[in-house]
């Protein structure tokens, strides 16, 4: 049997005529670039996570880094981010002229440690930049305390978690987050693609300024702005998607069930998950201390793995000027050397999701 780490085709294959429908739709619209298409999944992604605006942009990164710039984030200004996560979250701070400050994850979550944000504030912090990595919330009311008792701004990166709940409410209901609709991603485009939600009308005119142009009257430009529009091609293959995001979710939720009961019998270290958490399982990550022996074994046996991430990026040579060093989060580098993404595909079969459990049983 083969285990790939994620199949698009196949998780596809149900909608595969629709998306085809909507190509053609955009392809014989004349309209391609900005328009009815964008508008229409703007207000489908809005509905879906429950916030008053949604502004769609090129992808992920410039999501966050026109969040920050329309919260007035710039040169000389600290922002929070976590030492583990994707390199986007800090590079969006840093491309804003602003400086992002990591701090280390709780060990159980593996999400930004609120006590640890708090000690990070000093008179130069402007935001707070949480991730909701792999999937799983982060503990927002914790941090949006913090946020208030210093006058903070914050920002979630939730390009791992649509449709994740904390405390019962959809991440992105409250307050302002940037997603990404990366093909690999839990609502993925055929190509890249991302958005800003905010429930601040102020926030939501300022991202849609900068995503074009700076410009609302044609020809017109009040501020230096950027192109980055979502395309109405993926916008029309995305409002396709997201009919079926609730149940691709569930069927993640159930894959993750089925792996962390036997996981967890075996006393292997499964994903923790607070009870106030409904995370989607971007990713499922498993802990391991001989994690290059368990890939290989698992490669050997058909079954397909990732590594998020290997490298932090204190570590990256694109941070070599901010003069971090190995052992300067050790609890971030620890977790790059020992976790593994086990295959999560919404179109994964139960006899897969048994022999991804029989094979890491054996093997770990
Ligand atoms: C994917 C991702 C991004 C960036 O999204 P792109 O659309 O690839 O630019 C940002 N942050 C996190 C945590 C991500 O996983």
């Amino acid at each position: 049997m083969k285990v790939p780490f994620l199949n698009l085709q196949a998780a596809h294959a149900g909608q595969q005529e629709q998306i085809e429908a909507a190509l053609l739709r955009v392809a014989r619209s004349g309209s391609f670039v900005l328009g009815e298409e964008l508008e229409a999944f703007e207000a489908n992604f809005a509905a879906f996570v429950g916030s008053p605006h949604c502004v769609g942009v090129a992808n992920g990164l410039d999501a966050l880094r026109l969040g920050l710039a329309a919260a007035g984030i710039g040169p000389g200004d600290e922002v929070i981010v976590p030492a583990n996560t994707y390199i986007a979250t800090w590079l969006a701070v840093s491309q804003c002229g602003a400086t992002p400050v990591p701090v280390e994850p709780l060990e159980t979550t593996y999400n930004i440690d609120p006590t640890a944000v708090e000690a990070a504030v000093n008179g130069r912090t402007r935001a707070i930049l949480p991730v909701h990595l792999y999937g799983q919330p982060a503990d927002m009311d914790a941090l949006n305390a913090i946020a208030r008792k210093h006058d903070l701004f914050v920002l979630e990166d939730a390009a791992q978690a649509h449709g994740a709940r904390y405390k019962s409410r959809r991440i992105g209901s409250t307050g302002t987050a940037t997603w990404s609709y990366y093909p690999s991603k839990n609502l993925g485009a055929l190509g890249d693609g991302g958005a800003l939600t905010t429930d601040n009308a102020e926030i939501a005119a300022q991202v849609d300024l900068l995503r074009n142009y700076g410009s609302r009257v044609k020809y017109e430009n009040e501020v230096k702005g950027l192109n980055s529009r979502l395309d109405p091609i993926q916008a029309a293959v995305l409002s396709v998607k997201l009919e079926q995001l609730d149940a691709a979710t569930l069927r993640r939720q159930k894959i993750a069930r089925s792996y962390s009961a036997a996981f967890e019998a075996a006393g292997l270290a499964a994903p923790m998950v607070p009870e106030w958490a409904d995370p989607v399982w971007h990713l499922y990550v498993l802990r391991h201390t001989d994690r290059s022996g368990l890939q290989k074994r698992l490669a050997e046996a058909g079954i397909g793995t990732v590594i998020h991430y290997p490298i932090p990026p204190h570590l990256q040579p694109a941070y070599a000027d901010a003069g971090y060093q190995s052992g300067s989060f050790p609890l971030s580098e620890r977790l790059a050397d020992e976790v593994l993404s086990l295959p999560m595909c919404p179109a994964q079969t139960l006899e897969q999701t048994a022999y991804v459990i029989e094979k890491v049983l054996a093997l770990a």
